[in-house]
């Protein structure tokens, strides 16, 4: 069964401003990379903008309504200190959502075996009503909800290997045993959460990661925390809030995972999703701040995807 990629032109709209690391050149890197021609078993889409009524699932209207009336029609809006909104921003954050949501119908119609969105604005630090680190909605929590409620799916886990908590998700998780989250993710650094104790209800998994450490001691963390975790839960559908800035080369961090590293975790991942999840995974770009570890985290990534559907 095929792989399903789902982007937009809208996403080169979004417009953080000059010198802002979470840039429109990112999404032509990975455009870019995903036209190669060994990438032409990809099934393509458009992403579709996302029913706001969904979106309220998650986050409150009022909060909605601000992020719509905080976009400029002219320059930039700094929503906080990192977190940037331009004109054509809103439709972005629209279908950045939309993505997702698409990608659920989809994989859990067993149309296609997974996806992977590569949508900006990320999502991962969006909590309910606070807009955060580069984050406006919080994508891949809208996507984990909008599975239950659309497609009966009973229990959504969501792995996470950011180089960066992902504060938002884990948040709107916190007390629902049916959601789950488990996230590798250096420590310390921003957003500041992520310690092994935060638990939630027994459903948040936290593997916390030092500067400096390379693939090895990612792998170790992923087999000791979480990977047993996950299969334990038996999800119905597995998502993968995939940003590639552990990578060594990312400016933001410094962990020093490659791109095989990311290929082993999407393979891993693929596996539990095979014995439990009928092999349903979606995943959901994050962060990747260095082009070509950006580029190619997302080429070793997209092809463990493809190949766990093959
Ligand atoms: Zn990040």
């Amino acid at each position: 069964m095929a792989t399903l990629y789902l982007t937009h032109a809208a996403f080169l709209k979004h417009d953080t401003g000059p010198g802002h690391p979470e840039r429109i050149e990112r999404m032509r890197a990975v455009e870019k990379v995903l036209s190669q021609e060994d990438f032409d078993g990809l099934t393509r889409e458009d992403a579709p903008e996302a029913d706001v009524a969904v979106i309220e699932r998650v986050h409150p209207k009022k909060y909605i309504d601000a992020i719509r009336a905080a976009e400029p029609k002219e320059g930039y809006v700094h929503i906080d200190a990192d977190t940037v909104m331009s004109p054509g921003s809103w439709e972005a954050a629209l279908r950045a959502v939309g993505a997702g949501l698409r990608a659920v119908d989809q994989v859990m119609t067993g149309e296609v075996q997974n996806a992977f969105c590569g949508i900006r604005p990320c999502g991962h630090h969006a909590e309910t009503a606070r807009a955060m680190g580069f984050c406006l909605f919080n994508n891949i929590a809208i996507a984990a909800q909008y599975a239950k409620v659309a497609h009966d799916a009973e229990r959504v886990a969501v792995v996470d290997f950011d180089v960066h908590h992902g504060n938002g998700t884990q948040d709107i998780f916190w007390s629902e045993k049916d959601l789950f989250f488990a996230s590798t993710h250096q420590m310390p650094l921003f957003p500041g959460t992520g310690a092994v104790g935060e638990t939630g209800v027994g459903n948040i998994f936290n593997a916390p990661l030092r500067s400096g450490d390379d693939g090895e001691r990612f792998r170790e963390a992923m087999e000791t925390r979480i990977l047993g975790p996950l299969q334990e839960f038996a999800p119905d559908i597995i998502f993968i809030s995939a940003g590639f800035d552990a990578h060594v080369n990312d400016p933001l961090a410094s962990l020093a995972l490659v791109e095989k590293d990311f290929a082993w975790a999407t393979q891993k991942i693929a596996d539990i999703a095979h014995l439990r999840a009928n092999g349903r995974i979606v995943s959901m770009l994050e962060g990747g701040y260095d082009l070509d570890g950006l580029a190619g985290s997302v080429d070793a990534h997209v092809r463990a995807l493809m190949d766990a559907g093959a």
